[in-house]
């Protein structure tokens, strides 16, 4: 079980393999397996109905013997959304499960850790390491689980906005990068004074850059953006968002969005989106709530569906509601559904209902609750393949996670930078990593 505090409550002491969700992008499973982890994977396969029963001798016995190998040098981290029942096996094998503001912290706050394993997304592997100790080694159990939110927000699409805004307002822009880039965006976020904010602290970063009268350049989330300034009672009129990067990249000139529309701007917004979050309506929170249900959404949610619920927070917040909630309370929570299943099983234990946002069972509601899939791509393979391949001294390469990494999680192609080109990135995204750090802890 996690030894943080700030971590998860406990999950049950037996583990139930839940059936599979729906995941929000189509998957097939074995293509997100290289070379080294196939064997792993049709082991994992063949197990009978792959119930505990089967399942949890096979993992045992990689992952035990690399837990006696590695002692307290070894930190197993998951985030609240991993699929594939990794947040339980996690917390089995003693790791931590957490949200990427707790788990960026994690290599930093536990030096003794030098091996230190994530099954979550690469941006978040990269947070951790771009915080941590020389000494210490981070591993993300597959480097192909990337996050279309994140994608749609590269460097090479987010400079060329940032050197034309630069262009017309100088020192006045700053970026603020949600947790959910890179660390090369982050490193950017660093070089224009900004931070890094995530879902649970964006109301107090935008505060703090707002107060120093900076015209904002919120990355990429444009729902947490326009949601925080919502919440900040900033004039929505003077928020702008940048066109839609899936269709128009880098590609467009200020001109084309609107000089007078950007020189009145307080925030512009890049135009990315989680497809996981964004199917949350007013309409459906109306739905629950006609049932007498408490609605929650997470930010990254739209407008209209944070307006309409009784409550809006990051996926702690989320999670210590179904905590702390009264016996007999019945919640609706508006976020990935993995999250939700997990969150149904600790509220049934208080007595509490938990359901997900979109499942409603009558015509006219058309979206089922769904898990993400790039976070599905860590499975219990991927998680007993790398611990066993480093016990063994033959963890893949690409595994190995160092700031400034990107990886196409299509052909699995890494870009890694010289060793300056990372030190210059590790320094300018710490600064914005640590004034984040600074600004939430204050
Ligand atoms: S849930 Fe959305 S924002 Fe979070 S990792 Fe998945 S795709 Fe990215």
């Amino acid at each position: 079980m996690p030894s943080d505090p700030s971590f998860a409550s406990p999950s049950p002491s037996g583990i139930t393999l839940a059936p599979q969700i729906p995941i929000c992008q189509s998957d097939i499973p074995l293509d997100w397996y290289s070379q080294e982890f196939k064997p792993y994977a049709e082991e994992y396969l063949a197990l009978p109905d792959r119930t505990p029963e089967s399942v949890l001798p096979w993992l045992d016995s990689y992952v035990q013997p690399a837990l006696e190998h590695f002692g307290d040098s070894l930190l197993l981290l998951a985030h609240y959304y991993m699929g594939g029942e990794i947040v339980k096996l996690v917390e089995r094998y003693g790791g931590g499960v957490s949200d990427s503001y707790v788990l960026a912290l994690q290599a930093r706050q536990n030096p003794e850790k030098k091996i230190i394993v994530e099954s979550a997304v690469h941006f978040m592997a990269e947070t951790v390491a771009l915080l941590a100790h020389d000494d210490q080694k981070v591993y993300v159990t597959n480097p192909k689980a990337g996050c279309t939110m994140e994608m749609l927000a590269k460097d090479h699409m987010v400079l060329p906005a940032v050197d034309q805004l630069q262009e017309r307002y100088g020192d006045d822009l700053m970026v603020i990068a949600y947790m959910n880039t890179s660390g090369r965006i982050k490193a950017i976020a660093g070089s224009t004074g900004g931070a890094v904010c995530t879902s649970s602290n964006a109301h107090k970063v935008v505060a703090w850059a707002r107060k120093q009268n900076k015209k904002i350049l919120f990355v990429p989330d444009q729902h947490l953006g326009r949601n925080t300034a919502w919440k900040l009672g900033m004039d929505l009129e003077r928020l702008v968002t940048l066109p839609d990067p899936k269709s128009r990249g880098a590609s467009w000139t200020l001109e084309e969005v609107g000089l007078e529309a950007l020189d009145r701007a307080e925030m512009l917004l890049w135009g990315s989106s989680c497809g996981v979050h964004t199917i949350f309506s007013e309409k459906q929170i109306q739905w629950w709530q006609a049932q007498g249900w408490q609605t929650l959404v997470h930010p990254e949610s739209r407008l209209e569906a944070v307006q309409a619920a009784d409550g809006v927070g990051s996926t702690k917040y989320l999670w210590n509601a179904v905590l702390n909630a009264p016996k007999g309370a019945k919640i609706a929570i508006g976020t990935e559904g993995h999250f939700v299943r997990n969150a149904r099983i600790e509220g049934a234990k208080r007595g509490v209902e938990v359901q997900h946002l979109a499942e409603i069972p009558e015509p006219g509601f058309s979206h089922a609750g769904c898990g993400c899939a790039t976070m599905s791509r860590n499975d219990p393979p991927h998680l007993a393949g790398l611990l066993d391949l480093l016990r063994r001294g033959e963890a893949p390469n690409l595994c190995r996670v160092l700031a400034g990494d990107v990886v196409d999680e299509g052909t699995g192609f890494r870009d890694r930078l010289s060793e300056a080109e990372r030190n210059q990135l590790t320094h300018d995204a710490r600064l914005s990593l640590e004034r984040m750090i600074e600004i939430t802890e204050a």
